[in-house]
């Protein structure tokens, strides 16, 4: 185990223990959430080392690797993972009809494949190798293994994407300087992440399955994916919500809880979640997309 001692957003040595979760969905341990006292970036720590993390993968039931319809969570996760992929197209179509993409963590490569479909000269990065072998057996895409990031070229691509991935990287600022360094002057970088100051996060507190401990080891809120991206000379100038997130995080975190009607439960506290950060207006859904670019100097 590794004992996280500097906050890779602020620097700060202070922290503060938030609480205890435990990894519900494979080995059933528990990890401690400890907080920056400076800039409140929550962090996995102690946390599994580089070498045992990929035990904490090992699970047909981690659906974003897998691909079985099987439960009522998981048809639903199927289903939505369709029209979401929609969406994803079309956000990118309104920055660049013919963008050079590389999508980093992709897994599957669902997202890829819509990306061929549509024209984009697209690359991945997966670093699980029966992920990456599967994803160009089935999709006949171009996905490389994660040392292949530091041997592209400067300034090579026009979108960079990070769906639901930052929050599973080791080195954080490493990724970033390595993103910024891909990215074209001109480019944007989608981030994808749980916001674990949203309503449901905040209701569901320990049980809150965007935690998703140890594999999330950072736990971003608006604030400290802003302050992330600033340190490293990119500027947050989109916010989007997801609004299936909410829902399906919701139901997870119901079913953590042992709840009866986990579903209907879990469907009320997502509505409610989302209906507060739309009334309210503060970026405060359960997972966002944040939308960066360099800042201008
Ligand atoms: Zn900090």
């Amino acid at each position: 185990m590794i004992h996280v001692t500097e906050c890779p957003v602020c620097n700060s040595t202070a922290f503060k223990s938030l609480f205890i979760c435990k990894d519900y969905s494979i080995s059933r341990e528990d990890f401690t959430l400890i907080q920056c006292e400076y800039c409140n970036f929550v962090i996995t720590s102690p946390r599994p080392t580089s070498g045992e993390l990929g035990r904490y993968y090992a699970s047909d039931n981690y659906i974003s690797h897998s691909d079985t319809a099987q439960g009522l969570i998981n048809k639903l996760y199927h289903f939505i993972r369709k029209i979401t992929l929609r969406g994803k197209i079309s956000l990118i179509k309104k920055y660049s009809n013919n963008p050079r993409l590389l999508d980093i963590g992709s897994g599957a490569g669902y997202f890829l494949n819509s990306c061929k479909q549509s024209g984009f000269a697209a690359i991945g990065i997966e670093p699980d190798t029966p992920s990456r072998m599967r994803s160009i057996q089935q999709f006949g895409i171009d996905v490389h293994e994660e040392s292949e990031l530091d041997k592209l070229n400067s300034s090579s691509f026009d979108i960079i994407t990070l769906w639901h991935v930052l929050e599973h990287v080791e080195n954080l600022n490493n990724r970033m300087s390595q993103i910024c360094r891909l990215l074209d002057s001109e480019g944007i970088v989608i981030i994808a992440l749980p916001n674990c100051s949203s309503f449901d996060a905040r209701h569901y507190q320990s049980f809150w399955a965007g935690y998703d401990v140890p594999r999330h080891l950072w736990h971003f809120t608006p604030q400290t994916i802003r302050d992330l991206g600033f340190k490293h000379g990119l500027t947050v100038f989109k916010t989007l919500p997801m609004h299936f997130d909410s829902y399906y995080v919701s139901m997870l975190s119901e079913k953590y809880k042992k709840s009866t009607l986990a579903f209907i439960k879990g469907m009320f506290i997502g509505l409610i979640s989302n209906l507060r950060a739309t009334l309210k207006q503060n970026n405060s859904y359960s997972s966002q997309i944040y939308l960066l670019r360099k800042t201008s100097k």
